[in-house]
């Protein structure tokens, strides 16, 4: 069993400042400032080492008005990982902030849901509002993955290694997906955008950019069903997480975070958004 058990790095490599009516379906009656943290992860086990998500470049960061805080392959090698060396690559969807910097990790295969390369390179991209999230160049990236045989497609619930498996969960995007990663203290779900904050998991409310507000809901109780406790779901975008758990070293304070490890505080569940 001990085998079978990975490490996990939460790994900051982007923000940005806004106002909470901006991340809720419905907006936020207190409208105060609510920043996104922006992640990448890796997975450390004896399987081999996994990333999960690829982030963006600083090209795409002045476009999106985003504001990197340490480029994702420096954060990588400051874990003392070599992108290089990196064999598989978890994507979680195809949004512009998840699917960036396509150099990174040129030795890697890209794990990818079935419906979310047909999502994004379907039907409903006609539509100006469906796209916003989504740029074509990550998406003509994709595409040339595929016919250069660098890509591994999963069509729902996949183990990719024993102790490791991917969850499709829609929502927010058609194939999100989330990772269920078994860790010492039990397994640990890699939420990605299945939940951006906790506020989000916690109280059933919604992210803005949906693109079905049912699965959204119905993935928030999966997310729980997948992980050991409410302490074990890691949202996509919360900068608390970065608080809640343990820094890797002094000199990644407020850059990595150990998320095989009990957090510092408890009662993540119990955790509302700021009043
Ligand atoms: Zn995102």
């Amino acid at each position: 069993m001990i085998d079978d058990v990975y490490e996990i790095y939460a790994v900051r490599y982007a923000h940005h400042d806004r106002q909470s009516p901006e991340n809720f379906l419905g907006g936020d009656p207190h409208d105060i400032l609510q920043p996104l943290a922006y992640f990448v992860w890796a997975i450390v086990g004896p399987h081999g080492h996994y990333v999960v998500d690829t982030g963006f470049d600083a090209a795409m960061a002045e476009k999106r008005g985003r504001t990197i805080t340490t480029p994702v392959v420096e954060a990588i090698e400051r874990l003392g990982i070599d992108p290089a060396s990196i064999e598989d690559v978890i994507l979680t969807h195809l949004h512009y902030d998840h699917c960036g910097n396509y150099d990174a990790f040129p030795r890697a295969r890209y794990h990818l849901q079935d419906s979310e390369i047909a999502y994004a390179t379907g039907r409903l991209m006609t539509h100006p509002v469906m796209r916003i999230p989504f740029e074509v160049d990550d998406i003509v990236t994709m595409v040339r993955r595929v016919f250069a045989g660098r890509v591994e497609f999963h069509d729902g619930d996949e183990e990719l290694a024993p102790g490791l498996s991917v969850h499709r969960i829609g929502g927010h995007s058609k194939g999100l997906q989330c990772v269920r990663v078994m860790t010492r203290r039990g397994p640990v779900v890699l939420a990605s955008d299945a939940t951006h904050l906790y506020a989000h998991v916690n109280e059933g409310r919604v992210y803005p950019v949906t693109y079905n507000v049912g699965e959204v809901l119905e993935g928030y109780a999966r997310i729980r069903r997948l992980a050991a406790s409410a302490d074990h779901v890691i949202p996509g975008h919360d900068p608390a997480v970065l608080d809640l758990y343990p820094s890797v070293s002094s000199s990644l304070e407020g850059i990595a975070a150990r998320l095989d490890v009990a957090p510092r505080q408890v009662a993540m569940a119990a955790m509302a958004s700021p009043a």
